[in-house]
Formats: structure tokens, sequence, C-alpha cells
């Protein structure tokens, strides 16, 4: 499979270009099509591997053929996909590489972090946002003053998710998923990254996610 392959829409492509990625890696061939396929994954995916672009260029393109955010984007947009990773650096690169890709589109991406001022944060988020990036603890206390709303989540993304439980997120991750308003597994696409898949991996898997989801290796 190559990009072309892949069917994205133009301005995809055309931001793909501009990224100067010319051919997919594997967890992009393989893992593109998951995605597009409405499947729940869990990719075993080192750093560096161009796990980032596997889940983002499916998502966007899926936001944009659903016409997510057009319409609706006048209004105060709660967000259609929220990622999650363990620290502020990785959902910077994550966030950073959502707007490289979702450049000349209606799709907004948002990051929030813990270390700076949450007010800022909260109405950058109520600006507008379809693609709420975020570390566990910041979203959260975000979520959980009641200013944002995930009854729209279609998607959810846990990258690193065997960092986050090592960096003792596992309570943070359950409340995120199991409680507020986020739809449940059998309503919304989740897609799981993990440079290992220890037992406890599997757990989070198997509560995360449908019974019939993807394991990419
Ligand atoms: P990641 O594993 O997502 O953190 O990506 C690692 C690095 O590889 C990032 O700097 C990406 O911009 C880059 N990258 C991802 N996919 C590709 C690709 N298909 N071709 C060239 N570079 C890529």
């Amino acid at each position: 499979l190559s990009f072309d392959e892949a069917h994205l829409c133009e301005t995809l492509n055309k931001n793909i270009n501009k990224a100067g990625y010319l051919k997919p890696t594997p967890v992009q061939k393989h893992g593109i099509p998951i995605v597009l396929s409405g499947r729940d994954l869990m990719a075993c995916a080192q750093t560096g591997s161009g796990k980032t672009a596997a889940f983002l260029l499916p998502i966007i393109e899926m936001l944009l053929r659903g016409n997510a955010a057009s319409s609706r984007f006048k209004e105060l947009q709660e967000p259609d996909v929220v990622i999650v990773a363990p620290t502020r650096e990785l959902i910077n690169q994550i966030y950073l590489e959502a707007r490289k890709f979702s450049y000349g589109t209606v799709v907004r991406p948002v990051v929030v972090y813990g270390g700076t001022s949450t007010g800022h944060q909260i109405r950058q988020v109520l600006q507008g946002c379809n693609i709420l990036c975020g570390t566990p603890g910041r979203l959260l206390d975000i979520i959980s003053k009641g200013k944002v709303g995930l009854g729209k989540v279609q998607y959810l993304v846990l990258d690193e998710a065997d960092r986050m439980l090592d960096m003792g997120f596992e309570p943070d991750m359950r409340k995120l998923v199991d409680s507020f308003d986020m739809p449940p597994k059998q309503n919304r696409q989740t897609l799981m990254f993990s440079a290992t898949f220890p037992e406890e991996i599997q757990r989070l898997a198997a509560d995360f996610m449908k019974s019939d989801y993807l394991f990419l290796a």
C-alpha cells in the first residue's frame, strides 16, 4: 500500500507530501486501512515507527468524510477525537503532527498538558476543538471541572499505553474512559499503541476496546 492507495482526500495527500513522507512505514501501511475500516486496534509500535501518522491520517480522513467539522463548527464544538499520551513532550509532538496534517481543513486540534495555566487551555478548547490532545492528569482536570463535554467523541487514542502504566496513570486513564460522558466502547472507536504488550496492557485493551479488536505487531 502506498499513500495513494489509502484513498485519502486531496488535502491530506498534499499535507503528506509537504511533510516529505514518500512511502508509508509498516505501521502506517497496515494500520491506516484498519482504522479506516472502523475496527478497534491495539498496535505494538515504538517511537520512530511512524505510529503518530498511522492514527492521525485515517482519523482526520474520517472526520472530513463525515463532515464532522464543517457545519457544526461555528457552534461550540466538542471534541470528536481524544488523544492521550504520557508526557508533555510526546503530546505536543502529536499535536504538532495533527496541525500539520489538518492544515487547510476545518479540523482544529488543541493540546492540554500540566505545568501551565489551565485557564488558557480551557479557553482554547471552548473556542471549538475537534481533536483534543492531552496528558492524562490535565485532561481529567479540565473535564472534571465540567468545561469539556466528551459526549461526541468518536475516536479515543491511547498512545504509549505501557509508559502511561509505568508512570502510574492507570487510575487516571480508567477515570477518563469510564466516567464523565465518554461514549461506551461499543459507540466509539478505540486505538491503543504500546511498545510492549504485558498482561496489564492486555487487561486495559480488553476493558477499553470491543472484543473483536485487531492486534498489529
Ligand atoms: P513517530 O513514530 O510517529 O513518532 O514518527 C517518527 C518520525 O518519523 C517523525 O519525525 C515523523 O515525522 C517521521 N515519519 C513518520 N512517518 C513517516 C513516513 N512515512 N515517511 C517519512 N517520515 C515519517
